[in-house]
């Protein structure tokens, strides 16, 4: 899957420099891999969305009729991408709510330590950096807990013990959401079942950063007519109408 050079074998020494902290395990080092600040991703992506809340969707002649803060408008197509809420859209929706939480400490610039993944992660951030994240299977809260700071603690001692030690005690800030997953782990991405006119971009689990792109121009090819960048055995594995999704 990956050109030559882009994953390298580092044994438990070439680890422990690249971790910048001794383990005794052996690693995969990605030379070219980057971390995102999804924040200026988003702006690039969206450069001025035009954004109100839809309180309802019905189905009418013609279309779909969405009521919001405003007069109600009736479109021919219309593509659902509301995450953890698409539920309240699309009641049959098969999505199953995985709530997350990450932590994150400031830390001045050269000892912002390196991207790092394990099970758990850590990740450089402006002006710090963030590891986690929890997995709570069937949880919508998203207030921050000091349990969950402590299971992305207790996570972050099994990759960087020494770190996670000089963060006993640290103001921990943070960030919980929920995540929308589906029961064999792949997103909705294609029409609806039973509701023409109706699409949807779902299901994306912890990976929506990783498979919007490409799920997103195959969803607008869908709902317009157009080609779609997925070959059909791949369309099908996202096809919202699968029956392993619910
Ligand atoms: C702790 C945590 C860590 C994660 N880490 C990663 C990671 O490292 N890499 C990665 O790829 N992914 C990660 N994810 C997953 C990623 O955040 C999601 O897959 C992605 O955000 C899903 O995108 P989405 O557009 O489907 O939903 P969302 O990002 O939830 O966007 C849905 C949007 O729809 C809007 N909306 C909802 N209802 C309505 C309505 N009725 N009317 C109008 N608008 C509405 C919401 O306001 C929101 O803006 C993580 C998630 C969590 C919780």
């Amino acid at each position: 899957l990956f050109p030559e050079g882009t994953l390298r074998l580092l044994d438990p020494a070439a680890a422990s420099a690249r971790l910048g902290e001794v383990t005794d395990r052996a690693g995969l080092d990605q030379p070219g891999a980057l971390s995102l600040d999804p924040r200026r991703v988003l702006q690039a992506w969206c450069r001025a969305p035009s954004a109100a809340r839809i309180q309802s969707l019905e189905p009418t002649d013609g279309g779909w009729r969405l009521s919001g803060p405003s007069e109600p408008q009736i479109f021919r197509t219309v593509i659902l991408a509301t995450g953890a809420d698409l539920r309240h859209l699309w009641p049959a929706a098969p999505i199953l709510p995985v709530r997350g939480q990450v932590s994150w400490v400031a830390a001045p610039d050269p000892e912002t330590p390196r991207a790092a993944g394990w099970g758990g992660y850590l990740a450089p951030m402006a002006g710090g950096f963030l590891f986690g994240a929890t997995f709570r299977r069937g949880e919508v809260s998203t207030d921050l807990t000091d349990e969950d700071h402590q299971a992305n603690l207790d996570s972050l001692a099994k990759a960087r013990p020494a770190l996670a030690a000089s963060l006993a005690g640290a103001a921990l800030g943070g960030r919980a959401r929920v995540r929308a997953t589906t029961r064999d782990h792949l997103p909705l991405a294609g029409a609806v079942p039973e509701a023409p006119g109706l699409f949807v971009l779902g299901g994306l689990g912890s990976r929506g950063l990783t498979w919007a792109p490409l799920l997103g121009e195959h969803v607008a090819a869908r709902a317009t007519g157009g080609p779609s960048p997925l070959p059909g055995d791949l369309a099908a594995l996202v096809d919202p109408a699968r029956r392993s999704a619910a």
